[in-house]
């Protein structure tokens, strides 16, 4: 059973969403493509750009699911979440 990761919440009308510095550290470090929560095929990671240098920042790192078009959070600073 995957251990679950993370604290989904809300707070207001703001959902957000908490990883505790211990929790990441025996993830395994995301790939060029890792399976998706959605459909569970394999997608490419992807990253946002900083909006003040236009580099990529590899913060935020999600999977666009081909089968729905969604966006799903997949890693945090290059680790699997
Ligand atoms: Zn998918």
């Amino acid at each position: 059973m995957k251990k679950k990761i993370g604290n989904f919440g809300k707070f207001d009308d703001i959902g957000y969403f908490a990883v505790g510095n211990e929790e990441l550290k025996n993830q395994p470090k995301a790939g060029k493509f890792t399976n998706c929560p959605n459909c569970k095929k394999k997608h490419k990671v992807q990253y946002g750009k900083d909006t003040k240098t236009g580099e990529i920042d590899t913060i935020v790192g999600f999977v666009n699911c081909s089968s729905n078009g969604k966006a799903y959070l997949v890693a945090i600073n290059q680790i699997l979440i």
